[in-house]
């Protein structure tokens, strides 16, 4: 017996939780599509956020469904905007990878009052996008930790 509080053990499992056991595939658009593309893709791909990448498959962006909407709300053709005028970009990114505590990621989630965080792997000429780590998959890990408790 480890004579540990309940709340004590409980943070000692949450601690094992790592961003590579829960994160979600990402989709991901070119940085020379339109907003008109970007909002399709987004629909079709059922997710709420986008990961904007340039030529040689490394994140130059972020575009949320707001960031969608905004661009919607001109006169102006949205098939003529390309994503890059209109994207978070880096070096503003937050970014986790796939060795991160959950738990740390969660925070960044929290911090910075975004929906997603993309996994991502160092380069030398700057990070691959592998993964996206949304609060949907925080709260599934929440939700899984006690449903592993009673098998
Ligand atoms: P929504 O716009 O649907 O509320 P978010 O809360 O995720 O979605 O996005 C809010 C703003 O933060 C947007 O302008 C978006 O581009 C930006 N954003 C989203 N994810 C990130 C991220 N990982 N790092 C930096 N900025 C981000």
């Amino acid at each position: 017996y480890t004579g540990k509080t309940g709340s004590e053990l409980l943070s000692d499992q949450l601690k094992k939780l790592k961003v590579r056991e829960h994160h979600s595939v990402p989709v991901v658009v070119n940085d020379k599509v339109s907003v008109y593309d970007a909002i399709t893709t987004m629909f079709l791909e059922d997710v709420g956020t986008l990961f904007v990448v340039n030529e040689s498959s490394l994140l130059v962006g972020v575009l949320s469904r707001k960031d969608l909407l905004r661009a919607s709300m001109g006169n102006q053709d949205l098939s003529d905007i390309p994503v890059h005028i209109i994207m978070t970009r880096v070096p503003k990114i937050k970014i986790c990878h796939k060795e991160d505590l959950l738990l740390d990621a969660a925070n960044k989630l929290i911090e910075n009052q975004i929906d997603a965080l993309p996994v991502v792997i160092d380069r030398e000429d700057g990070q691959e996008v592998v993964g996206r780590l949304t609060k949907t998959n925080v709260t599934k890990a929440f939700v899984d930790l006690v449903r592993d408790e009673n098998v």
